[in-house]
């Protein structure tokens, strides 16, 4: 038997026994990879790491050597949380010298992180005379140890009292990125259960690999369930169809047999199939770690997704809490099923490590409409399953364990926000106008079919904009004619007359599809991108005009293109338009060619554009970065330029007028619409259709049921001059505002 299976095979027979004492488990390791030196350091509170064990070096050196966090080669090994292999380690620059351990003769030396849960337990060190580096397997051997050493430190008391690892009881609050808007109070659920270290090792390479095999099959045959049980024309048909794509995605993953034979590998080093799986995805997600490249990390999401599905089908349905009803789920990562299983077990939020607000969970977290907060970082380190935890996603930070107190404030907060909900209920079904009895038109902004729903619950007017590639990002690649027929369909008889304005695809910049690669540009968001793409490789344009025209088999269609910046692009696009309608019967009965403005050239072209378009609608996210010259993604700048401001309403203002004096309707789709303060301005300058994210519509709605624009108007005029010059005219607006007894 080779070194790395011997010492597993005494190890196993170590943990038979129970909890392996720790001074057993160094003399084992330090005698099978014929180390001089097998230490084992436990983390203690402080962030201290405490000799806890040792084969080789002073016995006394025991609970009396310790190291804070990042000092010396094992405290470095515990702040970084990597392996360090080093043939001379007393002369490697972190190396801190400890008389009492007796290390002088030792040159070599290998520190492996002891971790769990995302959380440094301790770190487990071999040395040796010689100067040598560490073969690969020993490496690896001793990463498995450390793995086992993860569950055996908590079990044996190693770490000091109850704080396990770093922490304490004390609150502590963790700022991140809010992915869904919204509260939530609860229990923190941890998305993976832990695996005992007994469970670790394996005997039978052959049974644990039927095991895996078995396994594998189960968990194919619950996706393939997971979609067919969610295909359309059920009751929840919408949410089914959108939840099909992205699971298409993940299926491609699951099918991709590379990792699989690394986990078959790692069985035959001697480890249990779950074992394997959680080593092959902690490699993964080390290796990864270092990767900035978007598409890859959300790959690996997937694959976490997949690998976590493979756990539960190995450790059966025990290793998850069925009922998470009203608990904050918490993970570094997460994948759209997974997400899915989570939300039918009822969690009231989400907080992930790693996730940005264009990745798969939040898509379907927003669709969902559970409060999500990614980019968390150290939460996953601190907190225990079931600590209380407040997920405050508009306030950009989760608390954990909050004082009673604070507790309260949150829970008084979402009694009111429930309270608010209940009075929006009420306004829902009453039409949409100010005080002074203008009507106003209230739409939706959407992207998936999940979301379609939402048209009911806020009796929105219809979907100002459908994110036509917000669906093709979920689902990994751009559908072919007849699905992306089938989604727009779905789309139009959700909205059963309601009028839909598509958005053709608006890739490009921050919207790559997985696989695409990003064209070398020094500003993506200003270079080949959108209608640009569109019209110089005229097929995807022209595949998804015929889909559109399809989906509408004899109904009306309103079809909007993004980023025109000449109209001689917008001549272009409408005129395949037109090309692909004499092909497909039947024919819709009427449609409607729109343009988004959102580059400021095309407002000097209002005249000749208004004059052959039947509607355009004002993307002002897009409008506003390139009218400031301030990319709309860098935080720094978010709160730089506002549309509250006297040039921003006084471009607006000219489009309302030009729209007006053309009789062509108009509208404003960017976020702004869905903020009652800005809606109120823009009503103000005489926008009469607003359409916005789901949750502005009861907010905005309830504004302008207050708001008598007759007595707002000379108002905003004054302001407006009196503002001239100003950054922003935010103040002002919103003390009338809260003086009118505006909700904004
Ligand atoms: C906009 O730019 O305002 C807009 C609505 O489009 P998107 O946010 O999708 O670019
Ligand atoms: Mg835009």
């Amino acid at each position: 038997m080779d070194t790395p299976r011997r010492l597993l095979s005494r190890l196993r027979e170590l943990m038979a026994r129970g909890p392996a004492p720790l001074p057993e488990l160094v003399r084992v390791v330090s005698a099978e990879l014929v180390a001089d030196v097998c230490s084992v350091y436990a983390m203690q509170p402080g962030e201290i790491l405490e000799l806890a064990a040792t084969q080789g070096l002073r016995p006394d050196a025991v609970g009396r050597t310790r190291l804070r966090v990042g000092e010396g080669i094992v405290g470095l090994c515990a702040a970084s949380a990597e392996v360090l292999n080093l043939p001379d380690a007393q002369n490697h620059p972190a190396f801190a010298y400890r008389p009492e351990t007796g290390e002088e003769p030792y040159a070599s030396l290998l520190a492996v992180p002891v971790r769990r849960a995302g959380r440094t337990l301790g770190v487990l060190a071999v040395q040796s005379r010689d100067p040598r580096l560490y073969a690969d397997d020993e490496v690896e051997v001793l990463e498995t140890v450390a793995m086992l050493l993860a569950e055996v430190l908590p079990a044996l008391g190693a770490l000091g009292g109850s704080a396990e690892g770093v922490g304490g009881m004390v609150p502590r609050t963790f700022a991140g990125t809010p992915l869904v808007g919204g509260i939530a109070v609860g229990p923190i659920v941890l998305r993976r259960a832990r695996l005992g270290a007994r469970r670790m090792l394996a005997e039978d390479v052959a049974a644990e690999q039927a095991r895996l095999d078995e396994a594998a099959a189960r968990m194919q045959r619950e996706i393939d369930a997971l979609v067919s049980a969610r295909l359309p024309g059920d009751e929840h048909g919408a949410d089914a169809a959108a939840s099909r794509e992205v699971l298409a995605a993940y299926r491609l993953v699951a099918a991709d047999t590379g990792w699989l034979t690394r986990v078959a590998e790692v069985i035959r080093g001697g480890l249990s199939a779950e074992a394997a799986v959680q080593r092959v995805m902690n490699d993964l997600r080390d290796r990864m770690r270092r990767f900035a490249d978007p598409y890859l990390r959300e790959r690996l999401a997937d694959l976490e997704d997949v690998a976590n599905g493979l756990l539960r089908a190995l450790e059966g349905e025990a290793a998850m809490p069925v009922d998470a009803r009203g608990a904050i789920l918490l993970a570094r990562r997460l994948g759209p099923a997974e997400l899915l299983d989570w939300h039918a077990r009822g969690i009231a939020g989400l907080i992930v490590e790693e996730a940005s607000p264009s990745g798969h969970a939040a898509i379907l977290a927003r669709a969902l409409g559970l409060p999500a907060l990614g980019g968390v970082r150290g939460l996953l380190d601190a907190a225990e399953p079931g600590d209380e935890v407040v997920l405050d996603a508009d306030e950009k930070h989760a608390i954990l364990r909050p004082l009673a107190d604070v507790r309260q404030v949150y829970r008084h907060a979402l009694e009111a926000r429930a309270a608010r909900e209940a009075g929006f209920a009420a306004l829902r079904d009453r039409p949409s106008e100010t005080a002074d009895g203008t009507p106003m038109t209230l739409m939706l902004n959407v992207g998936l079919r999940l979301e379609l729903d939402q048209l009911d619950r806020t009796g929105a007017a219809g979907i100002g904009l459908f994110r036509t590639e917000i669906a093709m990002l979920a689902r990994g690649s751009v559908a072919d004619v007849a699905e992306q027929a089938a989604i727009y369909a779905s789309v139009l008889d959700a909205a059963a007359g309601r009028p839909v304005l598509f958005r053709t695809l608006d890739l490009g910049s921050d919207k790559m599809l997985p696989g695409e690669a990003p064209p070398e540009e020094e500003n993506p968001a200003m270079g080949w991108r959108s209608l640009r793409v569109a019209l110089d490789r005229p097929i995807l344009l022209r595949r998804q005009l015929r889909a559109l025209l399809l989906a509408a088999g004899g109904r009306d269609l309103s079809v909007m293109f993004p980023m025109v910046a000449t109209v001689a692009e917008f001549r272009a696009a409408r005129d395949l338009l037109r090309a692909e309608a004499k092909r497909v019967r039947p024919a819709p009965a009427r449609i409607a060619v729109g343009a988004m403005l959102e580059v400021p050239a095309l407002l000097w072209q209002l005249p000749e554009l208004l004059r052959e378009t039947d509607f355009v609608s004002v993307g002002s996210n897009d409008l506003m970065q390139f009218a400031f010259a301030a990319d709309r993604g860098t935080p720094a700048l978010a709160a730089r330029y506002d549309l509250l401001s006297a040039p921003a309403l006084d471009m607006l203002e000219h489009i309302v007028r030009e729209a007006d004096a053309a009789g062509v309707s108009l509208s404003l789709c960017g976020e702004a619409a869905s903020r009652p303060l800005e809606a109120m301005a823009l009503a103000g300058i005489g926008f009469r259709s607003l359409s916005m994210t789901a949750p502005g519509i009861m907010p905005v709605k309830a504004m302008l049921a207050a708001l008598d624009l007759r007595a707002f108007r000379p108002v905003l005029a004054s302001i407006r001059r009196g503002g001239a010059g100003d950054a922003s005219l935010r103040e002002a607006l919103s003390t009338w505002a809260r003086e009118a007894g505006l909700p904004v």
